[in-house]
């Protein structure tokens, strides 16, 4: 087992921001850690890499105690913290052969900093000062300082978090690659960045976990729904949508389209398309769309 977290708490004065958590990873997972800001997110990453005691309950990271182990821990931990601390004036090469002295001899440490630039693709960039480059360049310092001590697990705070989509992608892209040797527990808001990277997703709502399951077992756990984008060749009334068996609501979509929101798993797309020839309207296109993975994590942590 990589991470063991057991009814852990964590108490800021009186405030309770994470309330016996409860969770095992197994090595080799990608595990993303999903909720609302002020979850409790940070705080349970913090934990797990050592950087702040939990203050009740237990955590080991390979075996080892957060509490009375807390140097093998960091030896297995690599840490890519929220706002990604780095020092600007430092070369990106000077900086990673200085984070890397921290764990071995400068030999190994210049080594380990030419692996690190070619796993997270800083080569064109590896010349320049870290205040030069563009957020999606420092982040992949960032990363490539949390892996330099080659940890087996991967703690990594809302790592593509500020990025333009390009390099939204080449960090997916490199996230998943890392995530096939290693154990890595990621953090973020975005529903889209957990069914893009993750397999299991872990979320958590005020200091407790709400749900946890693998990222395609997470469809099941709500009220089945979906939703019908229908487009007619001319104008409906939308009464006679809405009166349809199993529709909860209707909603123009501009021109002559409709969206449909039905409940249960039962397909009215054939309901549909008899009410169209029943008043001489033709459909244009019909599609079928889940109840996405964003309503979901909508419905879990509302309160
Ligand atoms: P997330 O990362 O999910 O946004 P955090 O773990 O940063 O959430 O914060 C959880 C809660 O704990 C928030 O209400 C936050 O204000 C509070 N909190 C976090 N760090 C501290 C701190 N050092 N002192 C007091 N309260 C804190
Ligand atoms: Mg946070």
């Amino acid at each position: 087992m990589s991470v063991e977290v057991e009814k852990v708490s964590k108490l800021y004065g009186s405030q309770r921001a994470l309330d016996k958590v409860s969770f095992n990873i197994n090595a080799g997972q990608v595990v993303g850690l999903l909720g609302p800001n002020g979850a409790g997110k940070s705080t349970m990453m913090k934990i797990i890499s050592c950087y702040i005691p939990e203050s009740e309950g237990s955590v080991k990271v390979c075996g080892y105690s957060t509490v009375t182990q807390s140097l093998d821990v960091r030896r297995n931990v690599g840490y890519l913290p929220e706002h990604n601390p780095l020092y600007p004036d430092m070369y990106v090469r000077e900086y990673l052969r200085f984070v890397g002295g921290i764990y071995m001899n400068a030999g190994e440490a210049a080594k380990r900093t030419e692996e690190m630039i070619e796993i997270t693709g800083l080569t064109p960039e590896s010349k320049k000062k870290i205040g030069a480059l563009s957020k999606g360049y420092r982040q992949r310092v960032g990363l490539a300082q949390a892996m330099i001590h080659n940890p087996a697990v991967l703690i990594l705070d809302e790592p593509t978090s500020g990025l333009d989509p390009n390099q939204l992608a080449e960090i997916r892209n490199l996230i998943r690659n890392i995530g096939k040797e290693k154990t890595v527990i990621l953090s973020t808001h975005i529903m889209q960045e957990v069914e893009a990277i993750c397999n299991r997703v872990i979320i958590i709502n005020k200091g407790k976990i709400v749900a946890d399951d693998d990222t395609g077992m997470l469809r099941h756990k709500v009220k089945p729904s979906h939703e019908i984008l229908v487009e007619f060749d001319k104008q409906i009334d939308s009464a006679v949508l809405k009166a349809l068996p199993h529709v909860t609501s209707v909603k123009h979509s501009g021109g002559n389209k409709w969206m449909v929101s039905c409940s249960g798993d039962d397909d009215i797309r054939k309901d549909i398309f008899n009410l169209a020839v029943s008043k001489n309207i033709t459909v244009l296109s019909m599609q079928k769309e889940e109840s996405r993975l964003e309503d979901i994590f909508q419905q879990l942590t509302q309160s």
